[in-house]
């Protein structure tokens, strides 16, 4: 059994662009998770709208638009300093979930080429004329909020866009926003986060390809060294678990590492948080979805009216009596906030709920549907459940009847996560 002890974070390097820190006490799916939710989920602004005005340079429009994209720009304090623009009352930009930046450039030296940089990129004030409703985000902004990162800050050496010649310009508005790296890369405030456990592979997850020597042709990193090495005649303890992890974050220097983390593990805590909120929500939520949270896909343009099934705010298809905000079809009767399917008899996976299913759960078993706030029941340690109650193994669904492999697809379901 694992021991009740607290996680201990230790840092071995804190500098402008990155932190390495040692994680030890928790599992492997607590280390990744926030590997990463630091680089998925964190919100930072970047460009996201360019209009160009004039672009007489080799680079076509929308080479140049990406590259401007790509800028990391200083987004200290982004929760607060600026919302996103599908929940600004304004219909395309303004000051509250915007910057904007001007770019204005032309080479007038004949025989020598300017280099446009983002050292050229300038606030420039200047909104749509569409203005949302005032709110609190600008007094919350950092100087230099929305500017390219290392702008007037003669160490840091400026990004290059594109090289000009005599007579070239380029001339653009740009229009920074907010938003997440799972809706676009350009938004991830880390250029890297990994993390090294079991440095000399104890735990056998690593084979090693080798020639002559295993040894002489892998060395050690340096992690190893916080680590005992095994000793010749140790055994292989195949119950062994990994609970020391070396971890690396690095910025691209739009948020200081310090926020990545702490912002990161906080933006994680809210994750669950719904999610448990969601799992005990059950039959007294009963189609009301103002408790629910919003299931549709959200991105930076209008807010999608339609969603990514049949079925009104569902992934799935429709049914007769779709519920509402599940993550697939649910049958008559069946229950809210399943990630399940609801055809009769299904057996395992994400999936199916049935006229008896129960609430809140991933995947109930018509036979044993009994169990609220199950992952599936019937099941020992599967995530589905099976229509006899029958065990199914560890793994995911394939209960007696059920599927074989993968997810658990029940003989009704033909691809996909639905039918
Ligand atoms: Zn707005």
């Amino acid at each position: 059994m694992a021991q009740e002890v607290e996680p201990i974070v230790r840092i071995r390097e804190l500098k402008k662009d990155r932190v390495n820190f040692v994680l030890e006490n928790v599992d492997m799916a607590m280390a990744n998770s926030i590997r990463r939710v630091c680089m998925a989920d964190l919100p930072t602004v970047a460009i996201d709208l360019v209009e160009i005005e004039s672009n007489t340079s080799y680079l076509s429009d929308e080479f140049i638009s990406h590259r401007l994209g790509m800028i990391p720009l200083l987004s200290t304090n982004c929760d607060e300093a600026i919302r996103y623009t599908r929940d600004c009352t304004c219909s395309s930009y303004c000051a509250y979930c915007s910057v904007v930046l001007k770019l204005d450039i032309k080479c007038e030296t004949a025989h020598t080429k300017v280099d446009v940089t983002s050292d050229h990129l300038e606030p420039s004030g200047q909104y749509g004329v569409d203005e949302g409703d005032a709110g609190e985000e600008l007094g919350k902004r950092v100087e230099g909020f929305g500017l390219p990162v290392g702008k007037n800050d003669a160490t840091v050496p400026p990004i290059l866009i594109a090289r000009i010649g005599n007579g070239q310009e380029i001339k653009a508005r740009c229009i920074a926003k907010k938003g997440v790296a799972k809706e676009h890369a350009k938004w991830s405030p880390c250029s890297a986060v990994a993390f090294e456990y079991d440095p000399h592979n104890k735990l056998r997850h690593t084979s090693y390809w080798f020639e002559q020597d295993e040894k002489a042709e892998w060395p050690l990193s340096e992690n190893a060294k916080e680590e005992e090495p095994p000793r010749d005649d140790e055994l292989f303890d195949f119950n062994a678990k990994p609970n020391k992890f070396y971890m690396q974050v690095e910025t691209v220097g739009s948020l200081t590492p310090q926020e990545v983390v702490l912002r990161g593990l906080s933006e994680l805590q809210t994750k669950l948080a719904s999610l448990m909120v969601g799992l005990k929500s059950g039959p007294d939520l009963d189609n009301d979805d103002s408790n629910l949270p919003p299931s549709v896909p959200q991105t930076n343009g209008a807010p999608a009216t339609t969603s990514w099934g049949n079925g009104a705010a569902t992934w799935g298809n429709a049914s007769p009596r779709p519920a509402a905000n599940s993550w697939s079809p649910t049958g008559p009767g069946a229950s809210n906030s399943t990630w399940g399917n609801a055809s009769p008899r299904a057996g395992g996976a994400w999936s199916p709920g049935t006229a008896a299913a129960s609430n809140a759960s991933w995947g109930g078993s018509p036979a044993a549907a009994t169990g609220a706030n199950a992952w599936g029941n019937g099941a020992s340690s599967g995530w589905g459940g099976s229509p006899s109650g029958a065990g199914a193994g560890a793994g995911a669904g394939a209960g007696a009847g059920g599927a074989n492999a993968g997810w658990g697809s029940p003989p009704q379901q033909q691809g996909g996560w639905n039918v």
